[in-house]
């Protein structure tokens, strides 16, 4: 498939305060945020144009930003107002929206106190993360070199640019093994997440899921474990060592982007895409569209 490249496409991106025509929404190449990382991210989906957990993701946006020391010169009722403008202008049905905040061109060196903070949202068709076919007999995980971070080590609660080195290498690493995405453990060597996912596992019936600290807590695994406990599952979150894997009978990750995707494979370790996956797919498809579970 041709690739349509991000900077070359039709519409409207929101940049600073104005929507821009799509190819006019640049940066410089000499700007903080792509030298140094200082750049902070979220990434949301909308559903029959309306965008799910709006006013959740917004407000990581600014918990991230505060981790990293910004001062977006906006406030969260703005950005909800300007995410809403960008989806209505692109007119997309369902969408995948991108609001990213980084360090502007004043400094060029580590210390960028006087630099501006810069604040673009995108929005562009990206109907799954997986193949749908692959997606449905299971996708298949590679077990990531790379390990999540101390937490001492890395500001983990922002959903920051930098934090995304590692789980890129990984993905790369798995896609030419044939794989679609990495499982990657913590720095303890325990189960952790995806490279932008997180992972649940089911065993008899329960849930299974690591404690997120050390990594993020996704508004989709929260979501997840709401829809869960809303049918009566038990959901335990715990410490997942690797000798726990192979007891597990199924496995899916979570995430904005990733919805819920069944995991048939992580390394030599094989699961089935069972009833209580299926069925949390489901809750979650009715759910993003607004309708409750069946
Ligand atoms: N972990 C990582 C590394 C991610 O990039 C994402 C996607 N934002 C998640 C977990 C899931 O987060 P959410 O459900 O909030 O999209």
């Amino acid at each position: 498939m041709a690739l349509i490249p991000f900077d070359d496409r039709d519409g409207h991106i929101w940049l600073d305060g104005k929507m821009l025509p799509w190819r006019d929404a640049k940066v410089h190449v000499l700007t903080h945020g792509l030298h140094y990382g200082s750049c902070i991210f979220e990434g949301q989906r909308v559903y029959n144009g309306k965008i799910f957990k709006l006013e959740e993701h917004t407000a990581r946006l600014f918990a991230s930003a505060e981790v990293m020391g910004f001062q977006i010169p906006f406030t969260q009722t703005q950005i909800n107002d300007a995410s809403r403008q960008v989806a209505e202008a692109q007119g997309f049905a369902d969408a995948y929206m991108r609001p990213v905040a980084w360090r502007g061109s004043e400094q060029m060196s580590v210390s960028a106190q006087q630099s501006k903070i810069h604040v673009a949202i995108g929005v562009w068709q990206w109907p799954s993360m997986f193949d749908p076919a692959v997606k449905e007999r299971g996708i298949k995980l590679d077990i990531a070199r790379w390990r999540r971070p101390a937490p001492d080590t890395t500001p983990w609660k922002a959903k920051a640019a930098g934090l995304y080195m590692i789980c890129t290498l990984s993905k790369h690493e798995a896609e030419a093994k044939g794989c679609q995405d990495a499982m990657m453990y913590d720095y303890r060597g325990l189960v952790a997440e995806a490279t932008g996912a997180n992972i649940f596992f089911v065993k008899d019936g329960k849930l299974f899921t690591p404690y997120p600290d050390c990594f993020l807590d996704g508004i989709t695994r929260k979501t997840v474990i709401d829809l869960a406990r809303h049918r009566q599952v038990e959901v335990v979150e715990k410490y997942i060592q690797s000798s726990d894997v192979g007891d597990f009978e199924e496995c899916f990750l979570t995430g904005s982007a990733a919805e819920v995707s069944p995991v048939g494979e992580i390394g030599a370790w094989k699961f089935k895409v069972g009833n209580l996956t299926r069925t949390l797919m489901d809750d979650y498809s009715n759910i993003v569209r607004g309708k409750a579970a069946n």
